[in-house]
Parts: C-alpha cells; sequence; structure tokens
C-alpha cells in the first residue's frame, strides 16, 4: 500500500524529507517524522494563491516545483490533508484506502467550505530558512 498522504517535513511532491528529522513513529509500518530540527539547504516555502482569493504555503524541495503540470497531484496531496484534519481522523488511516478518505474529504469540505478553493498559482517562493526568519519576526 503506498503512501498518498505528505508526511511532516517532507516534500510535498515527491516525499523527500526536507527537514532534519529528529524522531519517527511507526505508523502502519511506515516510519512517519514526529519531531522535526532544523530545515536543509533544499527545503523551500512556495506561497500558492487559492480560487478562493486567500493564499496557501506549501513546503518543497529544490527538485520540485509548482506548475500547471504538477498542481493537480499538489492539490490532490493537500486535500487528503485536509480530509484527516476536517474529519479528525487518526493518522492511522493514511496507509488506508484513498477512495474512503476521498470520500471524507468531500464531506470535510463540504463542512469547511473549502470545496471551491483550489490552488492555480505560485503567488512567490523563499527559502525555508528565509520564511522562518521572517515568521519570527511576526
Ligand atoms: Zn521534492
Amino acid at each position: 500500500m503506498g503512501l498518498f498522504v505528505k508526511r511532516l517535513g517532507c516534500c510535498t511532491l515527491c516525499d523527500e524529507p526536507v527537514f532534519e528529522i529528529v524522531e519517527t513513529m511507526k505508523v502502519d509500518g511506515i516510519d512517519m517524522p514526529k519531531v522535526l530540527g532544523k530545515p536543509l539547504d533544499t527545503a523551500r516555502r512556495v506561497h500558492l494563491i487559492l480560487t478562493g482569493g486567500t493564499n496557501m504555503a506549501l513546503t518543497f524541495c529544490t527538485d520540485c516545483s509548482v506548475t500547471p503540470e504538477t498542481l493537480p497531484e499538489i492539490y490532490r496531496k493537500v486535500r487528503l490533508a485536509w480530509a484527516l484534519e476536517a474529519t479528525n481522523s487518526t493518522r492511522t488511516q493514511i496507509g488506508g484506502d484513498e477512495q474512503s478518505l476521498a470520500r471524507q474529504w468531500q464531506i470535510g469540505a463540504h463542512q469547511t467550505g473549502l470545496t471551491n478553493n483550489v490552488p492555480i498559482g505560485v503567488l512567490y517562493e523563499e527559502s525555508m530558512q528565509d520564511a522562518m526568519a521572517m515568521e519570527s519576526l511576526r
């Protein structure tokens, strides 16, 4: 069973770690990052604009880019992550059935109004070091 949900501290697209992983936990036999250390030099923060007019920051590695070709896969992973949050699912479902998770997402999205909020392009991107420096100033 493949892993189809974004893992903490890993690239949204290729799933390579972009943070030091200090501690992991086993979920369905898969090592899931639990405690993160410093970002690696390959970590980037990409700010996307959504059709609802809001924006969303996602983490990528330097090898992956946000293009019209990769946006659908990015959105698929993000909405599955939203499904886990919206339905308060436990992490044990990450290795489970994508169809049932997708159904849960539709229910959760309907409840939270996320259904029509789709990423459509890049606002800007920055290194993770810069992003974290900015966040500490806020
Ligand atoms: Zn990547």
